[in-house]
Formats: C-alpha cells, structure tokens, sequence
C-alpha cells in the first residue's frame, strides 16, 4: 500500500470565537468538522489556524502537505504575505489546494488566479441545488446526478476567475441565479480545486455528499510525484548538435 495522503486542514478559526450563532453549528471549529471525516478516509491529518505562528504554515508543515484546504472569510487581510508566497511555491511545486466557500477572497486563491475573486451573494437561507455537468470526473464519484443544500448562502455569478480547466459542479440558488460552484485549475505541477458551499452558519460540512466531494477533491489533487523540474539555462542537448 502507498503512503497515506498527508492533508492540512487550514481553517482561520475567528467566527467560531466570537459567534454563538456558528458555534453553535461548529463547535470545535470548521477545520476539526473537516477534519473528523478525512481521517476515517485513511488520510494522513492534521490542522491549521491563522492565529498559530505562522498560521500554523511552517515550511516543514508545508513540506509534509501532500494537500491543503483553505477556509477563510473575515481576516483574509490578516493572513501575512510571506506564508501566501509560502503556500503559493508549494502548490506550484505539487501541492494540491482545496479552496472552500469564502476562501475565494483569500490571498493565496487570488494569487494563483490572478483575477478579483468577486462574485454576487446573499444570505437568505435558500435552498442551493448542485448539477454535476462533469459525471466522468473523479471529483463526481459516487455522487447522484444532482443533490440539495436546503439552506445555504446564496453565490451568483459572475465569478471573476479564469475559465476552469474543468468544471464539474453548477448550482442553482432557490433565488435563480447560477453558480460554476466546483471549478479546477492546473498551476505549475499544482492542482487547485474551488468549491463553493460552506457557509459558517449553516451544518453544510456535516452533509455526506459534501462530505464525499471533499474527499474526492484530496485525492484528485495529490501530487503524482514526478522529479522537480529544473528550469532556465539549458546548455546541455539531449541531441548531439553540429
Ligand atoms: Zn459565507
């Protein structure tokens, strides 16, 4: 059997320590949420917070993370520069990255993206239904052909980032409008995963279809190990040259 896939759960950790209200639904935080259903998955776990030294990102952390998730909403500005170069060089170098819900704002998503991240949201506790448009995808495994949120923030496009390399979720919101809801994108020898549901107030990360999608999500982003590529000066041919 191959090593487990070493995941770091990245959450920012600031809503649960100061509204009841998300406490109530999270309360040892989203990050230990996300946390409780990789590890039986077999996955090798740990966690992350913004107000840990480092955010809890140290170079070693990193170094042992196969793939990260990111969830983040009020102190995206908190987040310092040096650890997003940090996050940013190690997904270009291989690492997988899972962005969840708000973390379309964040520093390293907005980074690897290169756009504004902006996109239409309101909270109304609406139903939210999720089409799979990409059934042959390994994020769509084990997945009915489309499944329901009953409350959720509502996200409308226009999503401002680049055209996914693949898109495999659409949602449509109780309100009509539409979202590209679970997006891929290649970076470097990084792949990056967005995904849309999760909205702090609401049990979303309890649900089993969520669930499955971030499981499918770490192992479709793990890294497939091929040596570092060097770049640059190339003296050498591989061909003899006259
Ligand atoms: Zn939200």
């Amino acid at each position: 059997m191959s090593d487990p896939i070493r995941v770091t759960v990245w959450n920012e950790g600031r809503h649960e320590k100061t509204h009841e209200e998300v406490r109530r639904v999270y309360p040892d935080g989203i990050h230990n949420a996300i946390a409780q259903f990789l590890k039986p998955a077999g996955f090798s776990v740990r966690t992350a917070t913004l107000d840990e030294p480092e955010h809890g990102l140290t170079e070693q952390v990193l170094a042992e993370t196969d793939v990260l998730t990111w969830w983040g909403h009020m102190a995206h500005g908190e987040v310092k520069d040096e650890i997003v170069d940090r996050v940013a060089k190690r997904v270009l170098e291989g690492m997988g990255l899972i962005v969840l819900h708000s973390g379309h704002m964040s520093k390293p998503f907005l980074r690897l993206m290169g756009t504004s991240g902006a996109l239409k949201w309101r909270e109304a506790n609406e139903k939210e239904r999720l089409w799979i448009v990409d059934p042959g995808h390994p994020i769509a495994a084990g997945l009915p052909e489309y499944f329901e949120l009953p409350h959720e923030e509502m996200y409308g496009e226009h999503f401002d980032v680049p055209a996914p390399d693949q898109l495999v979720f659409v949602s449509w919101f109780q309100g009509g409008e539409v979202f590209r809801s679970g997006c891929c994108w290649s970076r470097g020898a990084g792949k990056v995963f967005y995904f849309r549901p999760g909205h702090e107030t609401f049990p979303t990360y309890f649900d089993k279809n969520i669930q499955q999608v971030i499981l499918n999500a770490v192992k479709w982003a793990a890294p497939v190990n091929l040596p570092a590529i060097t770049y640059w000066h190339k003296p050498n041919p591989l061909e003899k040259l006259d």
